[in-house]
């Protein structure tokens, strides 16, 4: 049988009281996409610069306010597809 990652919360399985936050692993950047650049969401900074790959997404990094993102439609997939 396969195991199939789902959305059910954690607390159903009752291993712990607080359940740690999921951490997915940060992949280095594909080649290609290293020059990247996205818009911040939180300060509209045009200067963020590719950090990562997390689950086929680019992961941004803002340089003027420090905070990470990715966008929100394009993973790698379709990103290899354009
Ligand atoms: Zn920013």
């Amino acid at each position: 049988m396969i195991e199939v990652e789902s959305d059910a919360a954690p607390g159903c399985r009752g291993m712990r009281r607080k359940p740690k936050p999921v951490v997915v692993p940060m992949r280095p950047v594909p080649q290609g996409y290293t020059g990247d650049r996205a818009r911040c969401p939180a300060c509209g900074d045009d200067g963020a610069g590719v950090v990562g790959v997390i689950a086929l997404r680019l992961v941004f990094r803002c340089g003027a306010c420090g905070v990470k993102f990715h966008r929100a439609t394009a993973t790698l997939a379709d990103l290899a597809a354009r």
